[in-house]
Formats: C-alpha cells, sequence, structure tokens
C-alpha cells in the first residue's frame, strides 16, 4: 500500500529492525501527515478519543465492575499494558509510541463479562461466523467508531492494526486481506506487536494475583507454592520482616513485573544481538518471534498460569459470576436475533444494512456489535429492561 508517510519524527525507533513512520504500510485511507506528531502518537491519540475506550472502564476481566472499585478494570489494565510495553521498547530502542498505541486499542473489543462473555457471543454466533474478540477489536477501529469524516473507523496505521489482531483463525485471516496475511504465510508480526503481546500477560498476571488475593478467593499460603511468587515473597521478607501483608503483597506484585520484564528485555536483547535484522521486513520473515522470555521464565510463568486457572478462575464465586454472566449474554442475543426491533433504534438501523448486505448472518453480526460494545452493567440492566415484565424500558 502506497503511504505518503513524512519522515521520521523523534520517538520513532532508531534501530534498523523498529517501526518507523518512513517503513509504515500506511493507513487504508491517505491521510496528510500530522504536524507536530508522528504517524503512531496520532494513532494513540485517536485510540484515547475513542468511545469503545471509555467503555474499557466498566468493562472487567475476572470481576464484575460492580464487585469492588479496588479490582482492575479493561481501562486500568490496558494503561497498566502501556506501562509495562512503553519501558520494555524503550530498553529495547524499538517504537514506543506504536507500542502504547497497540497496548491501549488491544482489548477494544472485548464483550462484558471478560471472557465468560467473548464465550458465550461466540457460542451465540456459532452459525453466523464465530465471534473472536482480537477480530472485533479490529472491527471497533476499522469500522465501528463512527467519528471522522472522511473514513469509518478511526482509519489506524497498518502497524497498530496489526499489533491488535494478535491471532486469529486461518478462515478469517483468509478475509482479512493485509493484516491477515501474516497468519497465513506463518510470518511474525512488528517486535513492538510481539512486545506488546508479552507485556499483556505480566500485566494480567501480575495484577490477578493482586485482585485476587485482595477478593480473598485465593491466599499467600497457596501462592508460596508457586515459585514465581515464592522467590519474590521471601526476598520482601527477608528485606522487611515487619512490613504490613498489604505492603508485602504490592512489594511482591511490583517485583513480580520486574523480574519479568528484566527477563524478556535481557532474553531479546541478546536475541536481537545474535540474529541482527537489517530490517523490518527481516523481522517478519523470521519462523520464530524475537522477542521473548527466556526458557526459564516461561516454565514458571506457566506455573503461575495454571495456579491462577485452577484457583481463581474456576474458583466457585468467579465460576457463578462466569454462568450468570453467559446466561445474560445468551438470552440477550437470543431475544434481539429473534426481534431486532426490541433494540434501540441506532442498534436497528446497524441490524438493518448489515442484514441487506449479508442476510441472516450479517443481522446476527449487527446483534454482536451490540452486546460486544455493552458494559457489565449495562448489559445487566438491558437484559432486565428485556426479560422483567415489572422493569421500565
Ligand atoms: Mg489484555
Amino acid at each position: 500500500m502506497s503511504t505518503g508517510l513524512s519522515a521520521a519524527l523523534p520517538g520513532s525507533g532508531p534501530e534498523p529492525y523498529a517501526v518507523s513512520d518512513t517503513v509504515s504500510g500506511g493507513r487504508r485511507f491517505p491521510e496528510p501527515s500530522p504536524n507536530y506528531r508522528s504517524e503512531f502518537q496520532r494513532d494513540r491519540d485517536r485510540i484515547i478519543h475513542a468511545a469503545a475506550f471509555r467503555r474499557l472502564e466498566y468493562k472487567t476481566q475476572v470481576f464484575v465492575n460492580h464487585e469492588g472499585d479496588l479490582f482492575r478494570t479493561r481501562l486500568t489494565h490496558s494503561i497498566e499494558v502501556a506501562q509495562i510495553a512503553r519501558s520494555i521498547a524503550r530498553a529495547l530502542s524499538l517504537n514506543e509510541d506504536l507500542t502504547e498505541a497497540i497496548a491501549l486499542a488491544h482489548d477494544l473489543g472485548h464483550t462484558p463479562f471478560g471472557h465468560a462473555g467473548q464465550d458465550a457471543l461466540n457460542d451465540c454466533m456459532k452459525g453466523y461466523g464465530g465471534f473472536e474478540h482480537n477480530l472485533q477489536s479490529l472491527r471497533v477501529v476499522d469500522e465501528l467508531e463512527e467519528k471522522y469524516a472522511d473514513f469509518p473507523g478511526l482509519n489506524l496505521t497498518f502497524e497498530t492494526r496489526e499489533g491488535i489482531l494478535k491471532h486469529c483463525s486461518l478462515k478469517k485471516a483468509a478475509e482479512l486481506g493485509d493484516v491477515g496475511e501474516r497468519f497465513l504465510k506463518k510470518r511474525q508480526p512488528s517486535l513492538e506487536a510481539q512486545l506488546t503481546n508479552l507485556a499483556d500477560e505480566i500485566a494480567y498476571n501480575s495484577h490477578d494475583v493482586d485482585d485476587g488475593l485482595r477478593a480473598g478467593l485465593i491466599s499467600v499460603a497457596q501462592l508460596n507454592k508457586v515459585p514465581l511468587f515464592n522467590d519474590q515473597f521471601e526476598e520482601v521478607r527477608r528485606h522487611y520482616p515487619k512490613l504490613s501483608q498489604r505492603r508485602v503483597i504490592h512489594e511482591v506484585v511490583r517485583r513480580l513485573i520486574n523480574c519479568q520484564v528484566v527477563d524478556l528485555v535481557q532474553t531479546s536483547e541478546n536475541m536481537l544481538r545474535q540474529h541482527h535484522p537489517a530490517s523490518l521486513e527481516e523481522v517478519r520473515n523470521r519462523s520464530h518471534p524475537l522477542i521473548s522470555f527466556s526458557e526459564g521464565m516461561k516454565e514458571r510463568n506457566l506455573q503461575l498460569k495454571r495456579f491462577l486457572r485452577n484457583s481463581l478462575y474456576r474458583h466457585y464465586r468467579v465460576h457463578r459470576m462466569t454462568v450468570k454472566a453467559t446466561r445474560v449474554i445468551r438470552e440477550l442475543f437470543q431475544a434481539f436475533n429473534e426481534d431486532p426491533r426490541l433494540m434501540p433504534d441506532e442498534a436497528q438501523e446497524k441490524v438493518l444494512s448489515l442484514r441487506e448486505r449479508s442476510g441472516p448472518a450479517g443481522q446476527a453480526r449487527a446483534v454482536a456489535d451490540y452486546i460486544a460494545g455493552m458494559t457489565d452493567r449495562y448489559a445487566i440492566a438491558e437484559h432486565e429492561r428485556v426479560y422483567n415484565p415489572r422493569e421500565l424500558t
């Protein structure tokens, strides 16, 4: 795609393997270059001004928004991912602006109620092409945000869109054109996309430990059986034997983040030094990513993930919420897809136009878009309004 993008601005990575404005694949709809910002700063700024970004405040990962004010939401999660990713990008002389843009946008397509919501919506969409949250994030920035006079969506650069699409099925990849190509050809995304993906993992593993402890669903005694946690815990205890439990936990969590970041930077630095790709093209053509944890850290990470899956995500209190969330999503989809006139006018118009284009699959897609855009509390309220005759509409 021809771009007409401007010369490199400060903030673009100086290394030949970093993404910069000059090597960008450009925007779907050509635009004049920004005056005082890099192309990727502009992407980040558009994401921050998006409605879908604001809604992240009321969407959750593990806990539901009204369960407590201290838990992470998708918004605070995205900001934490951006913080971690930017630090790594700077340490590796990669493009910080692009990294930040990808991090802030990576969860824009998430349904209400975290993974439970996504699985439920995917189930509802089985006969209509399925529902994948990564694809939905791309759909949000490519089509669903309606703000600009000259184009649909946010018209982001190829590199930001590529980073948002962390994974997708091969069937979908074939329909996506430029951003889908790498899945078919088994190529890699930019280093900035690779690192943001791992920054996401570092962020959620660490903050789920923190939130899980705060909610009382997991205990320090349980976590002490997980080596990655226990090593940090012992160190904090050794240095600060009299510290309060709350501060001990924070000290452990910050060390958890730090040791993973340090491991990732050092391992990746070594790989970059060893392979020294001479261009972005060489990065893309490799069969394996160049941004990675060490083997030891991968194993320790896996142990922590396994623990979180068994003890936190499958805890009966989380499971109860999961089951309720699934029911809300499924019933909303059933009601709206059976009778789209139950939906607000604006959503009905989308149903009409997508149905005209793609029949029943188009109608179902418009219903899924409407549900996916809801916050946790809006979905609960909408479910009440649709199903409870005592509830005013
Ligand atoms: Mg995430």
